[in-house]
């Protein structure tokens, strides 16, 4: 017993830092955000694009299936637009007025002594948005969003092998600099697969890379081992699971491979994560890297 005591006083907390995804992690599929900017994308690749509407569902599901977002295959397959545009017109029009303030979630937030912080593949202007109809804007030390992965709004192919190791291969059918405006085929190239065709690499980087995940943690200073991470995607939930970060899938009470804990709701962790408020927190263990991220953090 006495051994057991000095231990418990000598041991660290578990975790130095809670990373939460936003949409659909601290606010539930039913406020309707997810649905209508599914259909933002759709009528931007319709309208801005100029891509068949007959076309659009197959295109998008695999696009979103193979580079982590809509807008990251778009580019990838060839397609050049501005990200602010395509940010402001899929976020724009989504019925923020269903995000309503949340004390409860709020409140939880501000009794766990952990570093907090917001990873996003949104941009800047909804991810702000956002938090502030939760009430929950002053809740996170920072936020790490599209433009903090993604620093240039006309960028080239990567050269970097590692940048989207997710989709597999390294060649690339498009090239940007072209003068000739060409698009891959990724609707034949799946309808007909040709084992000598890969597909192209995106220039963007977001979950589920891993590589997206090691660049957020990188910037924000963080160690994965100690590091619990919120997300209601199963993909993006396992690809944290993979760089070794503790991970909690939101929006479903079933456990999957690669959740360490699974959460209905967000509201429910502290029945789900009771040792969260447990450790009697040291806060000069629990903030080692605050100003660092405080001034790199934010985009
Ligand atoms: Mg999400």
């Amino acid at each position: 017993m006495e051994y057991e005591d000095r231990f418990r006083q000598n041991q660290r907390p578990k975790y130095d830092c809670l990373l939460f995804d936003l949409d659909d992690t601290l606010y539930p599929l039913s406020t309707g955000l997810a649905k209508a900017c599914g259909q933002n994308i759709k009528d931007y690749m319709v309208e801005k694009l100029g891509i068949e509407r007959s076309k659009i569902n197959d295109l998008s599901n695999l696009l979103y299936k193979n580079y982590g977002t809509t807008m990251a295959g778009l580019r990838a397959i060839g397609y050049d637009f501005d990200y602010d545009e395509y940010h402001s017109f899929v976020h724009g029009r989504l019925p923020y007025e269903n995000l309503k303030p949340d004390p409860v979630l709020r409140n939880l937030l501000l009794s766990l002594p952990y570093r907090k912080l917001i990873f996003t593949n949104s941009d800047k202007v909804h991810a702000v948005k956002a938090l502030s109809r939760l009430g929950l804007e002053d809740c996170f030390e920072g936020i790490i969003c599209f433009e903090t992965l993604n620093h240039i709004h006309k960028s080239t192919v990567s050269d970097d092998e590692d940048d989207i190791e997710f989709v597999g291969g390294s060649d690339t059918t498009t090239k940007k600099d072209d003068s000739s405006f060409q698009i891959f085929d990724i609707i034949g190239h799946f309808a007909q697969p040709n084992p000598n065709t890969v597909l192209p690499k995106t220039p963007i980087i977001c979950k589920p890379s891993e590589n997206a995940i090691e660049l957020a943690l990188k910037i924000a200073n963080l160690n994965p081992q100690r590091t619990l991470f919120f997300e209601d995607s199963v993909r993006n939930t396992q690809a944290g699971k993979r760089v070794g970060l503790h991970t909690v899938l939101v929006g479903t009470s079933q456990r999957i491979k690669g959740a360490d804990y699974a959460l209905e709701s967000i509201h429910n962790l502290r029945e789900a994560v009771p040792e969260l408020w447990e450790d009697d927190i040291k806060s000069e263990i629990a903030y080692p890297g605050k100003l660092a991220v405080e001034t790199s953090v934010t985009a």
